[in-house]
């Protein structure tokens, strides 16, 4: 079922705002032009919520969490970055494993699992997921989904937005 994704993903920051007890703010951009995408409307919940609360806990000092949507030719690009805590570079590789924490988390709790749910989550949509990230500076994950050939000719005709 095609999605307006920019719709989603807004009213998706709008819940978290109003849910989330924190005080950063999450700014959303779109870049590209918006379209109707054939994403999975459950898994996509999953990993950018897994995500954007990850941008939150691991920024406790404050800072503003940046989410953007980017709509290319054949894909969709979702880029979330932090000025938090940061995940040293040693430890990258092992992020997307479950149960795995960096060493520097302090006493944030968690389970470890999220990233390992993100990635499955991204997996399913033929898609890759990356992080860039710096020790006390933050965090950016990048989660790249091809979209365009899996929409029908019809489903393209609904294209709405801008
Ligand atoms: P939960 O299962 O509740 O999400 P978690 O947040 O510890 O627990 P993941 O979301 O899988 O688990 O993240 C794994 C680890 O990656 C975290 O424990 C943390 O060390 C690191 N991490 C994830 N996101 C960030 C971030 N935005 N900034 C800094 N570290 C992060
Ligand atoms: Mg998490």
């Amino acid at each position: 079922v095609p999605l307006d994704l920019e719709a989603f993903c807004q009213e998706l920051v709008e819940e978290l705002q109003l849910t989330v007890k924190t005080p950063h703010q999450i700014g959303f951009r779109r870049q590209g032009r918006s379209r109707w995408v054939g994403l999975d409307e459950k898994l996509l919940r999953q990993f950018l919520t897994n995500l954007l609360s990850n941008a939150i806990k691991y920024s406790p000092e404050g800072g503003t969490v940046q989410f953007d949507l980017i709509f290319d030719a054949d894909q969709v690009r979702f880029t979330i970055k932090d000025q938090g805590i940061g995940i040293p570079e040693k430890e990258q590789a092992q992020l997307f494993d479950a149960f795995y924490r960096s060493s520097n988390v302090g006493t944030i709790s968690g389970t470890g699992l999220g990233l390992a749910i993100v990635k499955k989550c991204v997996e399913r949509h033929q898609g890759e997921i990356a992080v860039d990230s710096e020790v006390g500076k933050g965090t950016t994950f990048i989660v790249t989904i091809p979209v365009g050939s899996e929409l029908s000719p019809e489903s393209l005709n609904i294209v709405g937005c801008v």
